[in-house]
């Protein structure tokens, strides 16, 4: 799956099988952080890019087919990374985002990397015109102090967090075989918001695993409503083939799952419409996405990522894609901020 030189005989027919399963047929040879990402075509806007760090994943929750797609995590080296990212920002992206199924497990499988996932954001933090480092996807139980740390302290790494928790229910974690518990969880995000002072915090759920009962869901409602995260993104349970939890017995019905998935976002719509209007009157600086003919752009401020999350549209602003812009809120539209520049020479080059 991860061998790209095979795409084309793959397609055409011609690539000789190599094993029974289908998933098995195409799978490469070589290590996926053997195949460099540079010179790539890149389909994002040329102001921000992703990079991937890492490929495969050494946990094994019951409701994902990406350890049987992909294989074992292996990381790129710290060197690789860098290289690509500087090659990036020579190619203008001023906002990286580091992706992997598992980033804050990088360098601490099999591939060790001396300092892990922390020594690779300070050594990413030094590269020159470079503005906007942004982290996804990380594993709750392996987030430790030092990476809370080293994003704290790094003026390029934004504060922010997106972790994927899945679900808050102590049984529920347990069978989907998360490696931590309520407590735990609740624990660490304690440490987040200490350790990262004005973080944003994004997670992602699963409404409707196998056997998820009404208590256990309104456990999850109540988790949400009480934490207040800044984003949040919910799934219903999707019934994978040849996974544990494909297996279990008491799947839910389809109709309570999207009822479970409405619910939650729908108290999460109230959590993120009051935490938008909070920030009515901050002063923050922002990156520019796109102009509007209006003479508004939609830009993004530390916390929001792009395609993910909401957006802050700037009035009356000449700033082009990729200008950073210092900005006013002036009020809040749903999930998004209005605000207004309170520079008017553009572009503001630093954070
Ligand atoms: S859900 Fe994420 S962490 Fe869990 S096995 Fe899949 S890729 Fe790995």
């Amino acid at each position: 799956m991860n061998n790209r030189d095979d795409i084309v005989r793959a397609v055409v027919g011609t690539q000789r099988p190599r094993a029974d399963r289908v998933a098995d047929i195409f799978l490469s040879d070589y290590h996926p952080f053997t195949q460099i990402d540079t010179a790539r075509l890149r389909l994002t806007p040329r102001h921000y890019a992703y990079l991937r760090i890492s490929e495969g994943c050494d946990q094994k929750c019951t409701f994902c087919t990406i350890p049987s797609i992909r294989g074992r995590m292996h990381c790129k080296p710290p060197a690789m990374v860098e290289a690509e990212a500087r090659e990036l920002v020579a190619d203008g992206a001023v906002e990286i985002i580091l992706i992997g199924q598992d980033t804050t497990s990088y360098g601490l499988g099999e591939d060790a990397i001396e300092g892990g996932l922390a020594s690779l954001l300070r050594r990413l933090n030094k590269i020159d015109g470079l503005k906007w480092i942004r982290l996804m996807y990380v594993y709750p139980s392996v987030l430790s102090d030092e990476m809370l740390d080293a994003i704290a302290e790094c003026d390029h790494v934004c504060n922010y967090i997106d972790i994927p928790l899945q679900h808050i229910s102590d049984r529920v974690l347990k069978s989907m075989h998360r490696r931590i518990d309520r407590s735990a969880t609740e624990r660490l995000l304690r440490r987040i918001r200490d350790r990262i002072p004005g973080v944003s915090v994004r997670t992602t759920l699963i409404a409707g695993f196998p056997g998820e009962t009404q208590e256990e869901f309104q456990e999850l409602m109540d988790f949400i409503r009480a934490f207040g995260f800044d984003a949040l993104g919910v799934f219903p349970y999707s019934r994978e083939p040849d996974t544990p939890a494909g297996r279990m017995a008491d799947q839910i019905p389809d109709a309570t799952k999207r009822r479970r998935v409405d619910a939650l976002m729908s108290a999460q719509q109230e959590v993120a419409f009051s935490m938008a209007r909070e920030r009515i009157a901050d002063r923050f600086d922002v990156l520019v996405d796109q102009t509007l003919e209006s003479g508004s752009v939609i830009a993004r401020h530390q916390g929001q990522a792009p395609q993910v999350d909401g957006v802050t549209i700037v009035e009356a602003c000449d700033a082009s894609p990729g200008d950073f812009v210092g900005v006013r809120c002036i009020k809040s539209k749903d999930y998004d901020l209005i605000a207004t520049p309170t520079q008017t020479s553009l572009p503001v080059v630093n954070r």
